[in-house]
């Protein structure tokens, strides 16, 4: 793929992943997960970092499963957790299991439990299978389209540009 295009394909890709969470939460009977529900989320996990257990600070909503096409998380419920701004940038793309042994210490396994009762309440389970065949053709076929219409574009600016010299 060309350079610069891979932004384009990233791009759709992430819409993607966001279409697929709502479809996904509609399968199971949920409306779909939107920045309002967060409230809920964060009160799940009684207002603290899901990690480290921080309250002090302002809590964000971390992706469990990173929403991009290597990790292929969905934007639904169950993969949105509450982090607190330390653990969200230093999580990054680690998977959140060994990340949370790193931060949380004796009470790793707690927490996890915590998580994993949080997934398993909105029936997270994704059929990443199908997702990763859609996720890679679509990156694939949006940079590929998106290439045709520059060079479209590129010609027919040529063409205009030319044929107004000429009048
Ligand atoms: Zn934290």
């Amino acid at each position: 793929m060309a350079k610069g295009i891979s932004d384009v394909s990233n791009f759709a890709d992430r819409i993607f992943l966001q279409k697929m969470g709502e479809a996904h939460d509609t399968s199971k009977d949920f409306s779909p997960y939107s920045k309002k529900d967060f409230k809920e989320v964060k009160e799940y996990f009684n207002n603290e970092c899901c990690f480290c257990g921080n309250n002090q600070i302002k809590l964000t909503g971390d992706h469990l499963v990173p929403i991009n096409k290597t990790s292929l998380g969905l934007e639904a419920w169950g993969n949105i957790v509450p982090a607190c701004s330390d653990c969200n940038s230093q999580k990054h793309s680690k998977d959140w299991v060994s990340f949370l042994f790193n931060v949380a210490g004796s009470l790793s396994k707690q927490r996890q439990k915590k998580i994993e009762e949080f997934i398993a309440k909105y029936q997270y389970s994704p059929d990443v299978d199908a997702i990763r065949i859609a996720v890679e053709e679509l990156y694939e076929e949006s940079g590929a389209i998106v290439l045709e219409l520059i060079r479209l574009k590129t010609s027919r600016a040529l063409a205009r540009s030319k044929q107004m010299a000429e009048e």
